[in-house]
Order: C-alpha cells, then structure tokens, then sequence
C-alpha cells in the first residue's frame, strides 16, 4: 500500500494538473466546516467575485461546479439544451469531440463541423454551417483545445453566432488564467473552466458563467434539466442569497480555490499572461533548437500548452517514462489523431516559468542526444 505521505513531488508540465502553489496547498488543509457555516458562505461570495473578474463578466449566475472541467462542459450543455433542440459543435480535437457526446446524451439534435486538428474555424465555416443546418439554438467551441495546441480566436466566430439569433457556449478549461478570456467583451453566453490548468488548484471544482440571455434560456425552459446535480436552477438557490441546501459543497476544494484566484488576482490578469507569453517563447525557442516543431498552425499557437511533434524513430512514451523517473518532470503524450506522435508541454499557471522551460528544455536534449 502507498503511503501518501511518501508522495514525491513533480514539475508538471503535462495538459494538467499543473503545479499548485503552497499557499492553495496548505489552504486546502484548514478546517473543514458546514456548508452554511457564515464563514464558508463568505468564501462562496469571494469566488463569486473572482470568478467575475478572472472570467471579465458581470454575470449574476457565475459560481464553481463541484466537479472538473468536464462537469463544466456537462452543467453549459444540459441547461441550455433540452431534447430535440438544434446545436452546432465546433471539433477541431479531443474536446470538441467530447463536447458533441454531451450535447448528444442530453438529447440535442447536433450538427458537428470539423477542421483539421491543429487548425480553427473561421467565421465563414460557422456561417456556412448555419446556412446549410440552421438554425441552431446554441453553438459550442473550444477557446484552447488541449489536444492540438491550437487557440480559436472567438469574437468573429461570436458574431456570426449572434447575428443569427443564438447562443455561444465556450470551453476555456484551458485558456482561463493563462490568456485573454473576455465572457462580457466577446458575448458568451456560457463559458466553463476547470481549477488544474492555468488557475493552478488541485483538478476538483470547474468555474461557470452564464449571460442574461444563457439565463433567460434556462428560465424559459419547458423541461427540467435532465441532470439533478448541475441543475443551475436549484444549484444558484444555494449560491445566491437563498442559501437552500442542494449538495454539500466540497468545502476544502473550496477553500484551494479561493486562494489559486487570490493568487491570480495578485498578480494581475495582463501580467499573468504576459508571464505565459514569455515563457512560451523561451519554451518554443528551446524545442525548435533541439529540432522539434509544433503541431498547431504558427498564427494560433496556445502559450500554455505546446505540442511538438515526435522525432521519426523515438519512442515517445519510453521519453515521457525518462523525464518523470529520472528528472521528475511530467509531460503529456499525444491524444487521439496525435496519439504516439506528439508530446504536449504544459506550462500552467505555476509551471510557467523560466526554471520549468530550462528544466524541461535541458532534460530533452539529454535524453534525445
Ligand atoms: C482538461 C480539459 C477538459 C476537461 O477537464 P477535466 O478537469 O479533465 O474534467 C475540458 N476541456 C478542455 C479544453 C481541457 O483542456
């Protein structure tokens, strides 16, 4: 049996979780109380805050999901969709890919559009789909899709959603607290995170927002949420004012997170990209020396998640086993399409640093000279 106490640390550099700060660490370690105790309720209303303002929003209905990102994706997808109701989702790698599984379990009539992996869409590829399946009641993209490495831009595709009347579902699991994420500025109607990528928190609770009209949509529906537990009509009965027992919030998880967003906060939103930025063209700098090149297309290369394609006759995984038994630094393998042919590099809110590229960068050259 493991003793956990015996866990050794790691540099992760892997498509999450990322490094965790020993301030969230040891936040996660106070007192666990009621979840109607006065003082947890005065956490709840601080995450409320920071989450409006790490998201840039003013939405009423922004809270943490007890669950990962995937619980996220989940609680967007069923309540705005009820069964029959037309959605377009955008798959330009695993997550859209797992986005149009939801949408169909929830039982939504979808219309997927693909672009290659590495690639984004373009405006007039979301037009197109309109013309040719609309109208659709929600569209669902990924801002950062993990498994390419590939940043969507979103404000062009934001206003061919809106001119046609519908609502703009946006997965920034990835994006959030590592770049630009602007809910209010670029009209998404329901965005969702996760806490172990750029927030840098143990994997555990996903951050949610909804517009007015992402709102009005779940006010007018004519059945119930087809998921108890991510039901945003009972759920903001507890993280409103209301305060009416639905499920008990993971306290602790809780607490990790207040601190990660206090942590965010302190540094700033501009700086903390910015920070992402350099480190990920040191990072980049550093690969393509040691000849790797990456996968995503070079005018949307994410910062925080760098996949480079796998040298002909390496052995990807036997790499990836090096790096974590002799220098203790995690990387992620490909997904999918990249399966066996790519490593993907992480650099995650605390792993984004000059100490994690140098490490990272000098511990490859060692193992592919
Ligand atoms: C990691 C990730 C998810 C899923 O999050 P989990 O915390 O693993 O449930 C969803 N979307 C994207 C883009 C991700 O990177």
């Amino acid at each position: 049996m493991i003793d956990t106490a015996e866990i050794r640390p790691r540099m992760l550099m892997g498509p999450g979780p990322s490094d965790v700060h020993p301030r969230v660490l040891a936040a996660l370690a106070r007192p666990t109380i009621g979840h109607l105790d006065g003082q947890f309720l005065e956490v709840l209303n601080d995450i409320r805050d920071m989450l409006q303002s790490v998201f840039q929003t003013t939405n009423a209905l922004t809270l943490a999901v007890s669950g990962t990102g995937s619980a996220g994706m989940e609680t967007c997808v069923v309540n705005l969709i009820e069964p029959g109701d037309k959605m377009l989702v955008c798959m330009a790698g695993v997550f859209g890919t797992r986005m149009k599984d939801v949408a169909e379990r929830a039982g939504a009539d979808v219309t997927a559009i693909d672009a290659a992996w590495g690639k984004v869409f373009t405006a007039d590829d979301i037009r197109a789909a309109f013309d040719q399946h609309g109208p659709f009641k929600v569209v669902g993209i990924v801002h950062a899709e993990t498994s390419t490495g590939a940043a969507q831009p979103i404000p062009p595709i934001s206003d061919v959603v809106h001119d046609a009347g519908a609502l703009l579902l946006v997965d920034t699991v990835t994006s959030l607290g590592g770049m630009d994420v602007d809910v209010d500025g670029w009209r998404i109607d329901a965005c969702y995170s996760g806490t172990q990528k750029c927030l840098s928190c143990p994997p555990g609770l996903a951050p949610v927002t909804f517009s007015a009209a992402g709102e009005r949509a779940l006010a007018n529906r004519a059945s119930k949420v087809q998921s108890w537990y991510l039901d945003m009509n009972m759920v903001r009965k507890y993280w409103g004012s209301e305060r009416l027992y639905h499920h008990t919030a993971p306290i602790n998880m809780n607490y990790a997170l207040h601190e990660a967003l206090r942590l965010v906060l302190d540094e700033g939103l501009a700086a903390r990209w910015q920070r992402h930025r350099d480190q990920h063209l040191a990072l980049k700098a550093g690969l393509e020396g040691l000849g790797l090149s990456y996968l995503a297309d070079p005018d949307h290369q994410l910062p925080m998640l760098n996949a480079v394609s796998t040298p002909d006759g390496v052995d990807e995984a036997a790499v990836r086993k090096r790096l974590l038994d002799e220098f203790g630094i995690e990387i992620g393998g490909g997904l999918g399409e990249f399966k066996g042919k790519a490593w993907r590099i992480g650099l995650m809110g605390e792993s984004a640093t000059p100490r994690h590229v140098q490490a990272v960068t000098s511990a490859l050259k060692t193992i592919l000279s």
